[in-house]
């Protein structure tokens, strides 16, 4: 979602005559937009406005702009403790950036832009033409959370859920594929709680479906809690809508997610992953997990290794947990650090295990790729799978923006390679 928000940064900074540079020295203006769900981020700004106060001692600063989550949940201590920070704006007040950076060129003050106005914001940006121009382009459709897992910022850095029109979303849509997106990722931070006056994801999916040069459609992050019966029926009724489903679930255990207040159990989690294959056997999931939380024992962690092996997922991202701050889990008890490291190396590398498994199924079958970008300088094509698995070939056509059925020949944990199949008989499709 920061993706989209600095590129929404950047259309706006063009609308007052500001270029992106490559050359930070050259910068008159520098954006640091954040995100406050990494480790130490706060240690990051500081860290990354160090460097930038480095390249321009003895030289006229640039005006220093801190956004996004970071900015929203330390804002006010930042501008204290960090005198070459000019403005701090938060993620629901990005329609404030013009005004503010047109203030900070006429007059030397600090500003605070941390009001939750997401209304407004939308209501400002669908103002200005969405310029991303890539063969995956991202759409934001939702923001924030109602639900507070107890380990989580996002309900205090991005407000309570707001979910943006279908018709605005639409336009934005059109826009995307007009400037040569093939492929659009729906994103929130609860994107399956999308509810625009009773439209719901499953219907944004359809309307959006309908744009003809669209090819794709993903969304990105579902709770498994919001997954409603019509959303499960769009993964076999909307052939643009692909097969893989991020789906986190944070722990194997029960326990330790009633402890998160996640609001599902593991046997509800596994009855909605068998509804979804029943409604198309195609799909696969991926997850994430919270590795150590506060009170996980040895039988909570194996509970965790037993839903990786069962689930089979093909991509997880883990982490131990760790605190922060201002969200309940924040005071409790942590782990001895030495079992949460062992345990991570144990589920990680099961995890890894299980991903190259499922990629040496893919090797010598066809895959439907479509191609992203050429690797720097050479003749080699980056794309992806139906399942978002990373593919590579050789190709002296330009094949950017194309959909092409792929060999896979070899892989590795992050990328496939694969040739061009240019005599479609005698191949079996990757499922
Ligand atoms: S549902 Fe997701 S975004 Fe919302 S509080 Fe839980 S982890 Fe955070």
């Amino acid at each position: 979602m920061n993706e989209y928000d600095s590129n929404r940064i950047y259309d706006l900074a063009y609308e007052i005559n500001y270029k992106k540079t490559n050359s930070l020295k050259e910068a008159d203006c520098y954006v640091l937009n954040t995100c406050h769900i990494r480790e130490k981020a706060t240690d990051k700004v500081y860290h990354d406005i160090g460097r930038v106060k480095k390249k321009f001692r003895n030289k006229k600063k640039p005006i220093v702009v801190v956004t996004g989550c970071v900015a929203q949940a330390e804002g006010e201590i930042l501008l204290k403790q960090e005198k070459y920070i000019d403005a701090v704006i938060g993620p629901q007040s990005y329609q404030d950036f013009k005004k503010t950076i047109l203030d900070l060129e006429k007059k030397h003050i600090k500003i605070n832009h941390t009001e939750f106005e997401v209304i407004e914001k939308f209501d400002k940006l669908n103002i200005t033409k969405n310029s991303q121009s890539s063969v995956s382009s991202l759409l934001t459709i939702q923001e924030g959370c109602d639900k507070f897992c107890k380990f989580c910022v996002v309900p205090y850095t991005r407000g309570s859920e707001y979910s943006r029109s279908i018709k605005e979303l639409i336009n934005e849509a059109k826009q995307l594929v007009d400037n040569g997106a093939k492929e659009i990722i729906l994103l929130g931070q609860n994107v399956n709680a999308y509810n625009s006056y009773g439209k719901k994801l499953s219907n944004l999916i359809q309307e959006i479906s309908s744009i003809k040069d669209l090819k794709r459609i993903r969304y990105t992050t579902s709770h498994p809690i919001d997954f409603s019966e019509d959303l499960i029926s769009a993964h076999s009724n909307f052939e643009k809508l692909m097969p893989l489903i991020h789906l986190p679930v944070q722990s194997g255990s029960s326990h330790i997610l009633k402890k998160m207040n996640r609001k599902h159990n593991i046997d509800y989690y596994l009855n909605l992953i068998e509804k979804l294959k029943k409604k198309n056997s195609l799909i696969k999931f991926s997850s994430d997990f919270i590795i150590g939380y506060p009170g996980e024992t040895d039988e909570d962690f194996n509970q965790s290794i037993r839903l990786l092996k069962s689930v089979g997922f093909i991509n997880t991202y883990s982490f131990i947990f760790s605190p922060r701050i201002g969200t309940p889990a924040a005071q409790m008890e942590l782990l001895n650090d030495k079992i949460c490291k062992d345990r991570l190396i144990t589920f990680q590398k099961i995890a890894a295990d299980i991903k190259m498994e499922y990629r040496k199924k893919l090797f010598k079958k066809k895959a439907e790729v479509l191609f992203e970008n050429r690797l720097n300088g050479t003749d080699s094509f980056f794309g992806r799978d139906k399942f978002n698995n990373s593919v590579i070939v050789n190709s002296k056509e330009n094949l950017i923006g194309q959909i092409k059925d792929v060999l896979i020949n070899s892989g590795n944990h992050s990328t496939l390679k694969g040739e061009i199949i240019k005599d479609e008989t005698n191949r079996e499709f990757a499922a």
